[in-house]
């Protein structure tokens, strides 16, 4: 299979796509493209380069770096990287055909030294982690992935149907009354919901990839290859049907608190019904900047962080220096004794 490096239309170096900017930069030369100037010429640079490198022997997960020859060997669902030996960027256009290929991506817009920056202050906010997890080293080894999402926009008619109560209490001279009045209630609502999204890719971690919602949709292009040179992208592997259920689970969820938010009752017990009856799925490329970092107890099990690439929301669990959090519970129970014996200085 052929790869595709962007090449740099004044010296033939390779582009990478600058956030800062929503730009192209040659490393080389320095010269910097726009989008029209670049994407005008995007099929071209595909043509030319998969005939220089025709496709290999069939080896699914196996390419060749077009500005080196050397054979590199890929998940079978990457289609940006780097190359391994000289640390070209190259697109796997070729498993971005047909339906593979996105409807549209939304670009970086955080670059990677403004990612470690925002990374390591929020780091630094936390208390009991391992000193070496400061080493900009480490974090500097973040990674930008375009991860495939589907994107979800639909029309629903959704109900809830039950009973409210209502109680009431009046005082005589001789008896205190108590009447509850039961109704019943019945509501329907019409609704529009935009950007429901869930992950495209099999193997991704919900938690995670949940936890650094929302990315800003309406800022998706039209999908172009050379938006994913200098970072790593995955494609698919999961289709639009495989998601639907879980799509209407999530709007039956909002249903309910949307329509019986404001009911009057003292009491309700209401079911809520979802019915979706027009929707609309893109399947978009979003970025993430994602850092590993080695668990040292349970080498299997590496941490993982991910931070949103347009807004820097960050997700993830921290590793707990052990330590660092004896130090400080000693540190109180000797702050403890201390009072105590200030305590009983005073009273003796
Ligand atoms: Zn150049
Ligand atoms: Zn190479």
């Amino acid at each position: 299979m052929a790869g595709i490096t962007y090449k740099c239309p004044s010296c033939g170096g390779y582009l990478n796509f600058d956030p800062d900017g929503g730009q192209w930069k040659c490393p080389f030369c320095h010269s910097v493209f726009q989008e029209d100037q670049l994407l005008a010429g995007e099929g071209k640079q595909a043509e030319e380069q998969s005939q220089a490198a025709p496709e290999s022997d069939g080896a699914q997960v196996a390419y060749h770096c077009p500005s080196c020859g050397s054979q590199i060997v890929t998940d079978e669902t990457t289609v940006a990287t780097h190359c391994y030996y000289c640390h070209s960027p190259v697109v796997l256009e070729g498993r971005l055909t047909d339906d593979m290929r996105p409807d549209g991506v939304v670009p970086f817009a955080i670059d990677q030294k403004k990612a470690v920056t925002a990374f390591m202050d929020w780091v630094r906010g936390k208390r009991f982690v391992p000193r070496g997890f400061f080493s900009e080293q480490q974090v500097r080894e973040m990674s930008g992935v375009y991860y495939p999402h589907f994107v979800t926009d639909c029309e629903a008619e959704g109900a809830i149907e039950g009973e409210g109560r209502q109680v009431s209490v009046a005082e005589t001279p001789k008896y205190i009354i108590t009447s509850t009045r039961h109704y019943h209630v019945r509501r329907e609502g019409r609704f529009s919901f935009r950007g429901i999204l869930r992950p495209a890719l099999s193997s991704a971690d919900r938690k995670l990839s949940d936890g650094i919602h929302p990315f800003p949709l309406e800022d998706a292009k039209p999908f172009a290859g050379a938006y994913l040179s200098g970072f790593v992208a995955e494609r698919r592997d999961l289709d639009a049907a495989s998601i639907r259920g879980d799509v209407e689970h999530e709007v039956e969820s909002y249903v309910k608190p949307l329509l019986a938010d404001d009911l009057h009752y003292d009491s309700y017990d209401v079911e809520a019904t979802a019915k979706i009856t027009d929707s609309a799925t893109r399947y978009l490329l979003l970025p993430t900047w994602v850092l590993t970092y080695p668990n040292r107890r349970d080498p299997q099990h590496p941490y993982y962080y991910a931070m949103n690439g347009c807004t820097g929301r960050v997700c993830g669990k921290l590793p707990i220096d052990q330590k660092k959090l004896y130090l400080v519970g000693a540190g109180i129970a000797a702050a403890v004794f201390a009072a105590g014996c200030a305590l009983s200085y005073f009273l003796f």
